[in-house]
């Protein structure tokens, strides 16, 4: 029988790295994004036999990952996990250009590849997308539970972005057996959050949970990593 198969982008290190990890040990075939071939190949190294490379830049989408698209055949789960936070400036300082470049990434980037690999997703019987979010683009925690500093504007709406998208996909796909849930990690010790955070794994296993749902499983919801809901 034919292993189940995952796309992680952003795979090369940090909660992605772990998501990956954890669906090999699961015993699907991971395609690893990774932007950078040398980097993506030592992730692929250290996750052994059921990682494959595949280098991803998600700002820049073309032909050729639709052709990968092509050659993986059947696509089982999509995790957009890359990710950008370019600077923790509130609007009233921020630039476009650091709006443009996070949105690039952050929001572009889910789009371009979501729909680049929309053909292999459809191939799948139970095709699954997860959008790695963030609590800090909750609008009713931003008021409630984080200081109301208008801190991270260009990351914080770009993951509001994300969270729409969530529900914009998981509607224009329902009838086609997708589930399509966002994820709040929570502040996890990587490079993009090195002085605040808990290990990466416990966020990964929220991923996996999402990318692994049964049939009856939500789709159109944002949860933190413990399952949690997680309001808009
Ligand atoms: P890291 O900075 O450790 O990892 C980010 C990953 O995204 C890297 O693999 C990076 O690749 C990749 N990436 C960035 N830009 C691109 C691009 N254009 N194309 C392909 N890959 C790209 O961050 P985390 O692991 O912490 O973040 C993973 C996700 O989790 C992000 O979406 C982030 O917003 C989200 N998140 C993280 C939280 C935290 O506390 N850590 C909290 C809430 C959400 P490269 O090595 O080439 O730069």
């Amino acid at each position: 029988m034919n292993k189940r198969t995952a796309l992680v982008t952003g795979a090369n290190r940090g909660i992605g790295k772990e998501i990956a990890r954890q669906l090999a040990d699961a015993g699907l075939i991971v395609h690893v994004g990774s932007r950078d071939p040398v980097d993506g190949q030592r992730a692929v190294d250290e996750l052994g036999e059921n990682a494959r490379l595949l280098v991803l830049d998600v700002t820049n989408v073309a032909d050729a990952d639709s052709e990968a698209a092509e050659r993986i055949g059947a696509l089982d789960v999509l995790i957009n996990n890359a990710g950008i936070m370019t600077d923790t400036a509130p609007p009233t300082e921020s630039d476009v250009e650091s709006f443009r470049r996070t949105y690039e990434a952050n929001v572009f980037g889910v789009v371009a590849v979501t729909n680049a690999f929309l053909p292999a997703l459809r191939r799948s019987a139970s095709p699954r997308i997860v959008n790695i979010s963030s609590g800090l683009a909750s609008l009713a925690w931003s008021t409630a539970r984080f200081p109301a500093d208008g801190a991270s504007a260009a990351y914080r709406t770009s993951k509001a972005a994300v969270n729409a998208l969530t529900v914009l996909y998981a509607q224009a796909l329902a009838g086609e057996g997708f589930k399509v849930n966002a994820l709040g990690p929570g502040p996890r010790a990587t490079a993009m959050n090195s002085f605040v955070g808990g290990d990466p794994a416990e966020a990964a296993a929220g991923a996996v949970r999402l990318a692994l749902l049964p049939e009856d499983g939500p789709t159109g919801s944002l949860v933190a990593w413990d399952g949690s809901p997680i309001p808009w």
